[in-house]
Parts: structure tokens; C-alpha cells; sequence
């Protein structure tokens, strides 16, 4: 599939990029790895008239500060991520989870920013346009959605599949986002929308500049499973992140955080499952019970082939076992 013509040009600082984006009259975006803008381009999903690319601005080494918390560039590599001691040690469910996103190839272009803030995938949208069937999407700037055809006007039920936002979800991380009036840090979770039309809140020329995750405690334990078909290079069927707190007894939790992902047009925190949690003593009994709670609390739309139902049984299981997994690695602890 080739291209259409559009302008590139490389920015050499962050600040510069933002700048550019807020000058340049015609549709711009910021280019990273381009693994997931520049497929959306041949297929047309994207088509902005120029590219500001980000490669060359100089990327800051990840940082662990006094309190515990690791700071990483969002210009930072995927593989770069995965293979670090220090992620691996101060956020080991960043690691874990960027770990499973594609392949080795395309992590190695692949950033953590251009992850965050990929778009949404559905089955209708992810192809050219020439083999849909008869009229371009809402997503599209179309009039109608084929998959969802009773769903209210201008309801887009894509979904949202990054790896890593339900990982930095239950992690409990922030974001810098830097725009024309300078640098905010925010929580993570206030980065998404939950609109498939939309999915980031993210204003016009306003970029992640860094990811900060925050310590896991002696006390804390954390699971991340990804469900695929096939188990490689693949996107996720369902993802889920968890992290909890033991009290003294090592047994009973403390607070829990639980984020569920590729199943929304953004990821969602389960906060019903969260707060039975609290409080509980954790043991098989107690866990299968929670994953059920929390099958229940999900509210996954259907995706590429993938029901309701199956999805729904699907997290059941995998988030127990991630749930298992995670209080045995803390009690061994
Ligand atoms: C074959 C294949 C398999 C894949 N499998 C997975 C998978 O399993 N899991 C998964 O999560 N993803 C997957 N992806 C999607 C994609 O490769 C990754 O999400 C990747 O991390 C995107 O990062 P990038 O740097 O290449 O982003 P780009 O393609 O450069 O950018 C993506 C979007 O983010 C914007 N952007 C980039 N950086 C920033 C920033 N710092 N601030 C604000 N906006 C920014 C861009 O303007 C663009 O709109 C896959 C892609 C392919 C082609
Ligand atoms: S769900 Fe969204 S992306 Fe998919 S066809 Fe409908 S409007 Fe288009």
C-alpha cells in the first residue's frame, strides 16, 4: 500500500515539537516510532499533511528519585523498557507488560508515549478503505458503524488496546503531559476519555513527555496477564493488571487496584472488585470469588470476534491466576 504525500520534518527538542504543532496550519502529528501511525496512514484512518517526528530529540536516561519513583522519557524504546534492571526492580509490571506488546522488531522502535496514545482498533476500521463494505465509519468521518448499526449516532465502539495502560493504571502512575502552556503532571487514568471516537483527552499539539511510576512497597504484589489466541505478536484479546498491599498478617489486603484492558475504548479500573478487596483475607476461596465479582463488574464490548460471554470467562480465569500468582510471589517475598 503507498503512501500519500505529506511534509516531515524533525524536531530537536520536546518544547520545539509542541511549538511546531501549534504553528504549522495544516493537520500535524507528532511521529515516534511511527509503528502505529504510519500502518493507520496507508490504511487511511490517519491522514495528517505533515509529521513532526521525535527521533531526534536526545532521550533522558530513566531515573529512580529519593521516594522510590521511577521516572522514564515517553520517547523512551520499548525494548530499552523491558530489558532494564531498573524497571525490572522498581516497576516490574511496566516491564512485564511492555514485554508482551508486538514483537522484538517492533519494540525495538516502538515508545512508551506512542504506545499510551495509539488509536483504537476495531475489525470494520483496520483496513483500507477500498475492502469495506459500502461506507466509511463514524471513525472515519462517516455516517454509519456496520458492527454496532444500533448503536446511537456517533457511538464508536473501537477498542483500545495498548499493553501498558492497564499496567501503569494498577501501578498507580502519572503522566507528564507538556502543551503550549507547559509542563502538568497528571494521573494516568485522567488520560483517557472512554470514547472510541475520541479515546485520549489529550488537547492539539499536547505530548507525554514522561511516565512516572510510583515504588512498590515490601508489603505490595502485583499480576499482569495478556490473553491472546495465539500467545505471540499479537494484540491483546484482554488485558489485566493488579497490584494489592498485604497487612502484617501477609495475608489480608490492605487496598487493591485493578485495571482491565483491550476489552474498552479505553482501559478501566474496576473499582467494585477494589473495594470488596480491602480488607479481605486473600486465599483461593476468596480470590476465585473476587475474579468473579470482577467478570461481572466488566462490561466488555465485543471485539474482533470475541463475545461478551467468552470475554467475560476469559477474565474470570486469567484474573484469578494473575491474582494467584501475585499473592504467592509476595508471600514468598
Ligand atoms: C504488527 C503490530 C503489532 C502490534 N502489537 C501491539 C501489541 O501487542 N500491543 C500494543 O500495545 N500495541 C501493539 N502495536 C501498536 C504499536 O506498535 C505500539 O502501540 C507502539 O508502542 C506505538 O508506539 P510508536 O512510538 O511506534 O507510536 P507512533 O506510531 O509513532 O505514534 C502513535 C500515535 O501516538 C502519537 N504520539 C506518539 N508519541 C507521542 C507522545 N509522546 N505524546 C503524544 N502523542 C504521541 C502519534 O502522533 C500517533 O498518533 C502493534 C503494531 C503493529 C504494527
Ligand atoms: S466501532 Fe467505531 S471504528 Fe468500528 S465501525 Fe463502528 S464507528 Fe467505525
Amino acid at each position: 500500500m503507498i503512501l500519500f504525500e505529506f511534509e516531515h520534518e524533525n524536531a530537536t527538542s520536546a518544547e520545539e515539537a509542541v511549538t511546531r504543532l501549534h504553528e504549522i496550519e495544516t493537520e500535524t502529528r507528532f511521529l515516534a516510532g511511527g509503528t502505529d501511525l504510519i500502518p493507520n496512514m496507508r490504511i487511511g484512518i490517519a491522514k495528517p499533511a505533515h509529521l513532526v517526528g521525535l527521533g531526534r530529540i536526545l532521550r533522558e536516561p530513566m531515573t529512580v528519585d529519593g521516594e522510590g519513583w521511577l521516572k522514564v522519557d515517553a520517547l523512551t524504546r520499548l525494548a530499552e523498557i523491558e530489558h532494564s534492571d531498573l524497571v525490572t526492580s522498581a516497576a516490574p509490571l511496566l516491564a512485564a507488560s511492555a514485554h508482551t506488546v508486538a514483537g522484538n522488531q517492533i519494540r525495538q522502535r516502538a515508545t512508551l508515549g506512542g504506545n499510551l496514545c495509539q488509536e483504537t482498533r476495531c475489525l470494520y476500521l483496520n483496513q483500507k478503505h477500498d475492502f469495506q463494505f459500502v461506507e466509511p465509519c463514524y471513525k472515519r468521518g462517516g455516517d454509519c458503524c456496520y458492527p454496532f448499526p444500533k448503536n446511537k449516532k456517533e457511538v464508536c465502539w473501537s477498542v483500545y488496546m495498548s499493553d501498558i495502560a492497564p499496567a501503569l493504571m494498577a501501578a498507580g502512575a502519572e503522566v507528564t503531559v507538556l502543551g503550549a502552556g507547559g509542563p502538568v503532571r497528571m494521573s494516568i487514568d485522567h488520560l483517557f476519555s472512554g470514547d472510541g471516537l475520541r479515546p485520549l483527552t489529550l488537547n492539539l499539539g499536547e505530548m507525554i513527555r514522561y511516565v512516572h511510576v510510583p515504588p512498590m512497597g515490601k508489603d505490595s504484589a502485583w499480576g499482569y496477564h495478556k490473553s491472546t489466541v495465539r500467545g505471540g505478536l499479537e494484540f491483546g484479546m484482554a488485558v489485566m493488571a493488579l497490584t494489592f498491599r498485604l497487612d502484617a498478617d501477609r495475608e489480608s489486603c490492605k487496598d487493591a487496584r485493578i485495571a482491565i484492558g483491550a476489552v474498552n475504548e479505553g482501559p478501566v479500573r474496576l473499582s467494585k472488585t477494589e473495594a470488596a478487596m480491602q480488607g479481605q483475607r486473600l486465599n483461593k476461596k476468596s480470590l476465585t470469588e473476587l475474579a468473579e465479582m470482577a467478570s461481572a463488574e466488566v462490561n466488555p464490548l465485543p471485539h474482533h470476534g470475541f463475545s461478551k460471554p467468552h470475554l467475560r470467562d476469559n477474565i474470570r480465569v486469567y484474573l484469578r491466576r494473575a491474582m494467584e500468582a501475585a499473592l504467592a510471589r509476595a508471600q514468598q517475598a
